[in-house]
């Protein structure tokens, strides 16, 4: 383990896990031993069975995938962030949120992660790095001036 890698993290009030097996990972968490060991073990059957990726795993890593199977195992607990919405709220130009038959309703503006049109095909943040924030700031400013105006 390279303890620079997790300085940042653990300075900045985060926890972390260290254990020279699996299952004794998994007892510092806990969660259930065997349950963690088979996860790790399928995995790295994926990275085996795929150079790349494990394609043979749901949710798929898209990314580089390397195998989990070299003492210290370290852990960290994470949670879930919705980044965006990938078709939420339709709005029209003045940032005024529309029914389902496209018709602005009275009152009600959006901007940001609730908003749907911009990621509704797709990520574009490869493309357009910022695009979530560029979006939220842009449109909120726009439903702001709006607002100001009534
Ligand atoms: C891990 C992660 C990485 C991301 N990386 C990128 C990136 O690289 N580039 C990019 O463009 N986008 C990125 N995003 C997406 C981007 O952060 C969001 O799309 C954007 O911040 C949404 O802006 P917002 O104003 O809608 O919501 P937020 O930024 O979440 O703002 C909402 C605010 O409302 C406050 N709030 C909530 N409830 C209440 C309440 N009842 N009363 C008062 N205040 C309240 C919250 O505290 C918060 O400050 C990322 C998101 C995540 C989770």
């Amino acid at each position: 383990m390279e303890p620079e890698l997790f300085s940042q993290p653990v300075g900045g009030g985060g926890r972390l896990y260290e254990s020279n097996t699996v299952e004794g990972l998994a007892e510092q968490f806990g969660i259930d031993p065997k349950d963690l060991a088979d996860a790790v073990s399928k995995y790295n059957d994926a990275v085996d069975e795929a150079t790349e990726t494990t394609s043979s795993l749901l949710p798929v890593k898209t990314g580089k995938a390397f195998k989990l199977d070299t003492p210290p195992f370290v852990g960290t607990p994470i949670v879930n962030g919705a980044a965006m919405s990938f078709g939420g709220i339709l709005l029209n130009k003045n940032a005024q949120a529309l029914d389902l038959d496209g018709v602005p309703i009275p009152g009600l503006y959006a901007a940001g992660r609730v908003t749907g049109g911009l990621f509704a095909n797709g990520y574009v943040g490869d493309e357009a790095h910022g695009a979530a924030v560029g979006e939220a700031g842009t449109v909120g400013k726009i439903a702001a001036d709006r607002i100001a105006q009534l």
